[in-house]
């Protein structure tokens, strides 16, 4: 039987290996998802690419899965991260739903000058992440952080980290990233307020940054994020 259902489970996949289901987890495969023993899902936990794992147990408030096979290697996405200032809460859960499908390594909620949103539910971003992954046939689930302010982050910024820094404000289009090398690269996006002229100068004073434009027209920041994403990933990521 082939196994359609894919579930992350944050512990160990060999062959042979049991993983015991959490209650939700049971749950959903048996109660929701009609599972029974003998029945199949793949498994991935971020480390050990994806199994396929037969139902050995299955209970209401538990269950036991046996890993058979592996059907997947582990595929890591390039070293990107995405920077982005939380904007309203179906926005920012879009943005990290979208960053997970297009392969950010890394997604960093920043707090900007005119960000309008001052907390996140890091654990309910992460979640997002996880499910994206799952829906994606990823194997590999991006790290959400806390909410941090970027000032601090610029300040400890890697030195070999390029920063693909998107400001409406610069004109022409996305030449920037044209003469750009690969390595560690971040992408940044700011708040639907855009980005203070101390930011502004701030990052462009950065050996890092390269300054990048996305076209003649606004876009709001989920927009803008996907969009960048697309754009590194043909120039400089794994699309090629
Ligand atoms: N301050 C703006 C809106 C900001 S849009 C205003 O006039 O209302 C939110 C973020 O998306 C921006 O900070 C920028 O990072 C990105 N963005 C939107 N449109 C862009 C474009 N055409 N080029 C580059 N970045 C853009």
């Amino acid at each position: 039987m082939t196994a359609k259902i894919r579930l992350y489970v944050d512990q160990p996949l060999s062959g042979g290996q049991a993983v015991a289901l959490t209650r939700d987890q049971a749950h959903y495969l048996f109660g929701v998802m009609r599972l029974t023993v003998g029945g199949a899902v793949l498994l991935f936990n971020g480390r050990d690419g994806e199994w396929r794992a037969d139902v050995a147990e299955a209970g209401k408030r538990g269950g036991v899965l046996v890993c058979a096979e592996q059907t997947r290697p582990l595929q890591l996405p390039p070293d990107l991260w995405l920077l982005f200032a939380p904007i309203k809460k179906a926005r920012t859960d879009f943005i990290v739903e979208k960053a997970t499908e297009m392969g950010a390594a890394r997604i960093l909620p920043v707090q900007t000058a005119f960000t309008n949103s001052e907390r996140i539910r890091q654990d309910r971003l992460q979640a997002h992440a996880v499910e994206a992954a799952e829906q994606c046939g990823g194997t590999y689930v991006p790290e959400v952080g806390d909410l941090q302010k970027l000032d601090r982050v610029l300040s400890d910024w890697p030195e070999d980290r390029h920063l693909m820094f998107c400001d409406e404000a610069e004109a022409g289009a996305a030449r920037a990233l044209a003469s750009a090398t690969r390595g560690p690269w971040a992408i940044l996006i700011g708040p639907e307020g855009g980005f203070s002229e101390a930011e502004r100068a701030r990052l462009a004073a950065m050996p890092q940054a390269h300054v990048v434009s996305l076209g003649p027209r606004i876009l709001r920041a989920d927009t803008a994020a996907v969009a960048a994403l697309t754009l590194w990933q043909m120039q400089l990521g794994d699309w090629g």
